[in-house]
């Protein structure tokens, strides 16, 4: 089996796949642009690049958005992922919402392995300044839903807020007591280029709480105090098929003109080689909200 590696050494085993852009929330940190839907890969596309990752060494996909459940063909697009060749794991973030117990059942028997929900705030007028659409009620009940259908351990993914959410840790924690679910705090990223003053960071928090050091069910990203690029084994495909090499670069290859291509396995290794050594370089201004990345 390949293994792909860029040119600082690191290995390349893990695609975000950005199956849309569109979203049926609205959450006021991730600026996403209104989509064209009308360059959504389709099902054929989704095989062809899934089949070319594969061959170079991606062995885990992660399916992203916008919102992946706004897609009704999801569960084709993971039955594709998961009977891909050389895929290991299939995983998607979604913001549950539409995560009812049936959809779980029918996205775990697509061979779906494991699921983040995204949830920032944890009551109900919190959670709609946040999200500006959709219900806290529909997305905790798609985390009983995922484990119902097997999905553990569901992590919760909370973007941490200064005067937002930061007050809320104890609580997104407790969600966590007596069954298989993970809370991962993640810090405020710098899409815009400018320190934003919701920053706040997980030093400041575990400070406040040093038994949050030993806590077994809560992870901290720390991509703005501790990037990790020196780690990073990830690329992404955004919902209008271009490679995004790192979040924090603009650095972009169109991936249907490589698909037209017959030494396209070649050409997406000679790309992947050059993804940056870090992102977030000093004065990165993204050319795309984070809903058009895929996060
Ligand atoms: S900023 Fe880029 S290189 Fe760094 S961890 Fe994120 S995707 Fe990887």
């Amino acid at each position: 089996m390949n293994c792909m590696n860029d040119n600082f050494g690191r290995i390349i085993n893990y695609l975000r796949l950005s199956v849309t852009d569109r979203c049926n929330l609205d959450c006021s940190y991730c600026k996403r642009a209104a989509s064209k839907s009308q360059t959504l890969m389709t099902l054929d596309e989704i095989q062809k690049i899934t089949r070319l990752f594969a061959e170079i060494g991606i062995r885990k996909i992660r399916l992203t958005g916008g919102e992946p459940l706004t897609r009704t063909d999801i569960c084709e697009i993971i039955y594709i992922c998961k009977n891909t060749e050389g895929i290991r794991e299939v995983a998607m973030t979604t913001n549950g919402i539409l995560l009812s117990p049936e959809k779980a059942k029918e996205l775990r028997n697509a061979g779906l392995d494991r699921v983040n929900i995204s949830i920032d705030g944890l009551d109900p007028g919190k959670y709609k300044q946040i999200a500006r659409a959709g219900s806290l009620t529909a997305a905790l009940s798609g985390i009983n839903a995922s484990l119902a259908a097997g999905l553990a351990p569901i992590k919760i993914n909370t973007v941490l807020m200064r005067g937002v959410n930061d007050g809320d840790i104890e609580r997104f924690i407790a969600l966590t007591d007596d069954r298989d679910v993970r809370v991962r705090f993640i810090e405020y990223m710098p899409m815009g280029g400018k320190a934003e003053e919701s920053y706040i960071s997980a030093e400041e928090v575990i400070n406040a709480r040093p038994w949050l050091k030993n806590h077994d069910k809560v992870e901290f990203i720390c991509s703005v105090s501790q990037p990790f690029c020196n780690q990073c084994n990830r690329v992404r495909v955004t919902a209008d098929c271009k490679l995004r090499l790192c979040l924090g670069n603009n650095l972009e290859f169109d991936l249907r003109e490589m698909l037209l291509r017959d030494n396209a396995a070649e050409l997406l290794r000679n790309a992947i080689a050059q993804k940056p050594q870090r992102g977030f370089c000093d004065g990165f201004v993204t050319n795309r909200g984070m809903g058009n990345i895929g996060g």
